[in-house]
């Protein structure tokens, strides 16, 4: 049986600002369209190590579909990835392997941190386990619960999506920047 196709019909589009357009050009800053295009086509490392890695799964598969945001393409090389999903208990032993997996992502590299144990380590609060994941790498957006639901999960990557999409060019050149990556010994 074949789908009705739907069309949003609300919708709303906004007029160009005065000036900004006209036959064959519109003008935007080369920030905008690249953060624009970065935005729409991030590409997920996902880090999952226990239970929220399973709400994480649901969040991918066809009822939430991460593919709406131009993200289905999952990556297990951190080169060919921009953003690192860390889901799940992290122990100590387990920190420098997440610090080498962050250490070898290209720039620019954004991180979440996905549920209670990787942004605290949530009910393990014992000497075994990391107590959150800022502790060896920045984090950009943290997601509450435990585990947190798929709507979640998403609500943090549409985060992640206006960290990017308004990010500057030159933030990562920039001395705040590099201050926080001296802050965690990383080059
Ligand atoms: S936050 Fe809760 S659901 Fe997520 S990994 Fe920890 S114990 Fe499991």
């Amino acid at each position: 049986m074949t789908r009705p196709v739907q069309f949003n019909e609300k919708v709303k589009v906004v007029d160009i600002p005065e000036g900004y357009s006209g036959e064959g050009f519109y003008a935007t800053s080369f920030d905008k369209a690249i953060g624009l295009a970065r935005k729409n086509s991030i590409w997920p490392l996902p880090f999952a190590t226990s239970c929220c890695g399973i709400e994480f799964m649901a969040t991918m598969a066809a009822t939430y579909d991460i593919a709406r945001f131009g993200s289905e393409r999952m990556g297990f090389t951190p080169r060919q990835c921009d953003l690192l999903m860390v889901m799940g208990t992290i122990s100590k032993k387990m920190a420098p392997v997440l610090r080498q997996v962050y250490i070898q992502m290209a720039e620019p590299r954004w991180v979440m941190a996905v549920g209670a144990c990787a942004s605290s380590g949530g009910i393990f609060d014992t000497y075994s386990v990391l107590q959150g994941i800022d502790q060896v790498i920045p984090v950009d957006v943290y997601v509450p619960g435990c585990p947190p639901r798929p709507e979640g999960i998403i609500d943090g990557f549409m985060r992640i999506q206006d960290l990017v999409h308004n990010e500057s060019l030159r933030r990562r050149h920039s001395d705040k920047y590099k201050e926080l990556m001296n802050s965690y010994g990383i080059q």
